[in-house]
């Protein structure tokens, strides 16, 4: 209980920058700035994701989780899990599957390391109702929900990737109600427990630490996509900590997990 909680509070003090995600530009100052009558209140939710701990000392498992929201591919992370054979859980968009045919290659060339799964067609908050997330205009209907879905899927079976069975949808946020679409579409919805770049607006150094100060049973989320930020490179140097440190990492699929907010049960 006490790790969940201090998970809560870490969350809090990191979400907004975790949800800014791909923005060009200050989204805080953006959502901000947004008049509170055209962002009517819609209860949302930032699942929490845990997998099942190895219980060995000296060999936490961790499942390392990273966003290809749009943009470009970053080298410096991509580089580091293929030398240093780390495998990881890879969430693409249909946006960024279009625009980085050469990391792609690298992703379906590695399939001990890479399982590659549904971050949505045009990278679109998962809400089905009408609203702004960070200033980001939300799908707003069942339907659109689908459609960011199915888009994404449909992007991943064009590029000869396998079907995706987790999505994860931009910002990380939904309403409860789309939990349930997405559930029902066969998807389980993937949280995280540790956000190691902030977004990829961090600095390097603190994302080194967030990262490689996870723990047993831990899903980190970070970005796969932002090269020039400096974040990439605190994720990069935390993959070669994590791996000193004995830690056993796996991907979604190969392990149990454990979601709250119906997102996995
Ligand atoms: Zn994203």
């Amino acid at each position: 209980m006490n790790r969940i909680l201090f998970a809560s509070a870490f969350l809090l003090a990191a979400i907004s920058a975790a949800s800014a995600e791909e923005l060009p530009s200050a989204p805080l100052i953006s959502a901000a700035t947004v008049p509170v009558s055209k962002a009517p209140a819609v209860k949302l939710v930032e699942p929490h994701l845990h997998i099942a701990r190895s219980n060995l000392a000296g060999h936490a498992r961790i499942a390392l989780t990273f966003d290809a929201c749009m943009g470009q591919a970053d080298e410096r992370i991509l580089s580091t899990l293929v030398r240093e054979r780390i495998p990881a859980t890879i969430f693409v968009t249909a946006r960024w599957l279009k625009r980085n045919p050469a990391a792609l290659a690298v992703f379906l060339e590695n399939p001990d390391l890479f399982e590659l799964e549904n971050h949505g067609q045009n990278h679109i908050p998962a809400v089905d109702t009408p609203t702004l997330i960070y200033g980001i205009a939300s799908a707003g209907s069942a339907q659109a929900v689908k459609q960011e879905v199915e888009g994404g899927a449909a992007a991943m079976a064009a590029a000869g990737i396998p079907a995706p069975h987790w999505f994860r949808g931009s910002t990380a946020k939904y309403d409860l109600s789309a939990i349930g679409e997405i559930r029902a579409m066969g998807y389980r919805i993937a949280g995280y427990s540790v956000n190691g770049d902030g977004g990829s607006l961090l600095g390097a150094a603190i994302t080194e630490k967030r990262i490689a100060s996870a723990k047993d049973g831990d899903v980190v989320i970070s970005h796969i996509n932002q090269p020039t930020h400096a974040a990439g490179e605190g994720v990069a140097k935390a993959l070669v900590d994590l791996k000193a440190k004995g830690t056993e990492f796996v991907r979604l699929e190969d392990v149990e997990d454990m979601g709250d907010d119906k997102t996995t049960e």
